[in-house]
């Protein structure tokens, strides 16, 4: 999938940027990931956003989204997983689909994943976040799911038809289908650590070894996303026209810092559009 402007996010920056980089004529897909990390959703009521009073953050969220929508940014309800920079564009992993843009907006809030101890250390060492990407290293070996969210359970049916063994863990409660090609392994993991060329998940109940470690979580840490993005503490420093560090790559709303607001985000978002649609032209 192709578009001028990729927007990663599903809150008020998101939507305001989509809008109006609509009325830009840019082309725009907004990677929305269907996941509970949206703190407006958990708002019953907002008393300080001008024109919506008392409106609850699900409502707000609903007609943001369905504005965007109406003036032509395409969804994708997928995680952005990871941006890489080639040429002048830019790919990223959404989900299991690949989307280049020719420019990227971040807007996916202020929540930040808590990593395992040991799990940084691993990655690429029997630890992975992708099973698109790394699945295939696994063909017929012993592998562990680790998921906070319902979208462990595509990547684990998928890994279940490459590898020996697939056991399901759970970080944080979703609901699972019934039928399952995995088996679900009791107790939540709390550290990973390597042993030979093993990996063990330690669990308050159990240690147990595989060959590789997959790791789901309804969000990824900016310096993760994308490589080489200049961060300030937790968050993603900008100038006035919401750039960052990295050519073509703007970010707005909570993951710039405070105030975390919804009229700063849209605010943001807004400006992070005209700023992409200006050096597009
Ligand atoms: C209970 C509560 C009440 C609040 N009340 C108010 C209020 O009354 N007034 C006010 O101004 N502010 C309020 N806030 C703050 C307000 O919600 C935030 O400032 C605002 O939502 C920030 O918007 P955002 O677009 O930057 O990020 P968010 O609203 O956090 O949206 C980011 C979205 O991006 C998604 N996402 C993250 N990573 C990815 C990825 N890699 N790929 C795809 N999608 C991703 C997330 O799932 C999330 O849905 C409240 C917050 C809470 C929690």
């Amino acid at each position: 999938m192709n578009c001028d402007l990729l927007i990663i996010g599903s809150g008020p920056a998101a939507w305001s940027c989509a809008l109006t980089a609509r009325q830009r004529d840019l082309s725009v897909v907004v990677a929305a990931a269907e996941s509970a990390t949206g703190w407006l959703q958990k708002a019953e009521r907002i008393d300080n956003y001008p024109g919506m009073p008392a409106v609850s953050g699900k409502d707000m969220l609903r007609i943001f989204r369905q504005q965007a929508e109406e003036a032509g940014a395409q969804v994708v309800s997928s995680l952005a997983r990871q941006v890489q920079p080639l040429g002048d564009i830019y790919m990223t992993l959404c989900g299991n689909d690949i989307i280049e843009s020719r420019a990227v907006v971040l807007a996916m809030g202020a929540a930040r994943p808590k990593l395992l101890p040991g799990e940084e250390e691993l990655i690429g060492q029997g630890v992975s976040w992708c099973g698109t990407c790394d699945g295939m290293f696994y063909r017929g070996k012993d592998v562990a799911v680790l998921s906070a969210w319902h979208g462990g359970i595509e990547e684990a049916e998928f890994l279940s038809r490459l590898c020996a063994k697939v056991d399901y863990y759970t970080m944080a409660a979703h609901d699972l289908p019934d039928e399952r090609p995995y088996a679900l392994h009791e107790g939540k993991p709390a550290e990973l650590v390597r042993q030979e060329d093993k990996i063990i998940v330690k669990t308050d109940v159990s240690a147990d070894a595989y060959d590789g470690v997959f790791i789901f979580r309804p969000a990824v840490s900016p310096a993760k996303l994308l490589p080489g993005l200049e961060l300030e503490g937790a968050f993603i420093p900008v100038d006035r026209r919401m750039a960052t560090n990295l050519p073509r790559v703007y970010a707005a709303g909570d993951c710039t810092g405070q105030p975390l607001q919804i009229a700063k985000a849209v605010g943001e978002g807004n400006i992070a559009a005209i700023s992409a649609a200006e050096d597009l032209k």
